[in-house]
């Protein structure tokens, strides 16, 4: 590289728009610049380590500089750089992609789409749902229903199926056809009723949902396993059975978005085998390729698949399956297999980063720290007592968030809620690192006195 850091930061202010950013606030203090990455720790232009509890964003699930990925993909530009999968042709990454991805998703789905991300995964099924009952002449069962507080991308139709106020109000959104119920987010919204009550209420949202809009006119349901851009909320155990349970008595596809819990992340290699429940169609991206090239998918179960076979399937993007990507995560898919990644997180590095993370319930400005696998959630409150909120709870993320960059560990905040992911490969020692630096990021909000 040869511009130098304030070059570039200038340049990037300049020529760079970024995602969810406001570039004139983004642009006084300069976009920070991330050089390279090794392990769990990223390092940034003037050198200084990070401790990434955030895996990127979800998604580097076997940590950064992992050499099989890389080479396997320089093997794989050298010999076919692109080819596409729409004209009756394939290449070998993306046959045996399409294999190895289906070979750990449960014994009913044995097919994928692929995509680029997880937002056109999320466009694939919308449409696929339709074509599904189309194609059984129930052309009125089109309506699909989601949550609050949801996030399924920044396509059209993933902004829309997501369910982030300030995403709908930005392009005249939901899309027709789109409804959303209540999330399971117990600590903020349960009031008097007891988790396993409340899980159940929220769940019975999708009935009542259903029922209003009549049982032939809805599609799908959609939900993430546990909600990742919402602030990674564990719902209770009793909402993913009367979920699933709601879906087949009334004759609904259930998708699963396991964008972010697919690939081990709760200790599985779905999260939807970790609740116990079995999706009719699941979007993928993130893990799959641990972001070393982008990569996403749609798996899709026999009950589906059977159905569209039938059809001609006017939906696919130009990468569908690119060689290059499929390739980088056929070596992601290895790593996992062959280091035992996923067991790994059940039995092992799971267990002891529960047991730290909910060791930070003791802190006075915790109201609740919920984990399952390595994805945490902890609720920042000022009265765990009475479960309250902070008056600016964006303003108290911030500030731990904030705290944590300077000591060098990175994580993130949705609004009051502090979130963790870091990559499967974190050893005890970094999950020591990464609590006793976000400590101090609670401590430093204690002593601010934010009421
Ligand atoms: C990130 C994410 C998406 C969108 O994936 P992109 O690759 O950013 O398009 C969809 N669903 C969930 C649950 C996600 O976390």
């Amino acid at each position: 590289m040869t511009a130098n850091l304030s070059n570039l930061a200038a340049i990037d202010a300049a020529h760079h728009m970024h995602p969810f950013n406001k570039m004139t606030e983004l642009n006084e203090k300069g976009a920070r610049l991330i050089a390279r990455g090794e392990g769990v720790y990223i390092f940034d232009g003037a050198g200084k380590k990070y401790l990434d509890a955030f895996a990127g964003l979800w998604c580097v699930n076997v940590g950064y500089g992992r050499t099989e990925i890389t080479e396997a993909v320089s093997r794989q530009m050298q010999e076919l750089p692109y080819y596409n999968t729409f004209f009756g042709t394939t290449t070998e990454s993306a046959t045996l992609l399409a294999q190895k991805v289906t070979e750990h998703a449960g014994q009913n789905i044995n097919r994928v789409f692929f995509t680029n991300s997880g937002s056109e995964a999320t466009d694939t099924w919308f449409r696929l749902a339709r074509v599904y009952w189309k194609a059984q002449g129930k052309a009125e069962k089109v309506q699909v229903i989601a949550r609050r507080n949801g996030y399924h991308g920044s396509t059209v139709a993933g902004a829309s199926l997501g369910g982030m106020k300030l995403m709908h109000e930005q392009g005249n959104l939901p899309i027709e056809g789109i409804h959303h119920i209540g999330q399971p987010y117990w600590f903020a919204e349960g009031g008097d009723l007891s988790p396993e009550e409340f899980g159940l209420k929220m769940a019975r949202e999708l009935e009542a949902k259903i029922d209003e809009l009549g049982e032939d006119k809805v599609a799908a349901f959609v939900a993430e396993p546990v909600q990742g851009a919402g602030g990674v909320i564990v719902p209770p155990s009793t909402y993913w059975p009367e979920i699933a349970r709601i879906c087949k008595a009334r004759n609904i596809l259930l998708i699963v978005d396991e964008v972010i819990c697919g690939f081990g992340r709760l200790g599985q290699w779905f999260g939807h085998q970790h609740f116990g429940v079995e999706p009719d169609m699941a979007p993928i991206a993130k893990g799959l390729s641990s972001g070393y090239l982008p990569i996403g998918g749609v798996l899709i179960s026999d009950r589906v698949a059977d159905v569209l076979a039938q059809e001609e399937i006017h939906h696919g993007y130009t990468y569908s399956g690119h060689p290059v990507a499929a390739s980088a995560a056929l070596a992601n898919l290895a790593i996992l297999e062959n280091e035992g990644l996923v067991d790994r997180v059940r039995d092992d590095i799971g267990p002891y980063f529960a047991k730290a993370w909910k060791s930070l319930e003791d802190h006075e400005v915790v109201g609740e720290a919920q984990v399952v696998g390595l994805m945490g959630g902890l609720q920042l409150s000022p009265d765990k007592a009475t479960r309250r909120r902070y008056a600016k709870p964006d303003d108290a993320g911030v500030l731990v968030r904030n705290h944590c960059l300077e000591n060098g560990l990175v994580m993130r905040a949705t609004s009051d809620r502090m979130l963790a992911s870091p990559p499967l490969v974190i050893s005890h020692a970094q999950v020591d690192e990464m609590i006793e630096k976000l400590r101090g990021g609670l401590d430093h909000l204690r002593e601010m006195r934010m009421g």
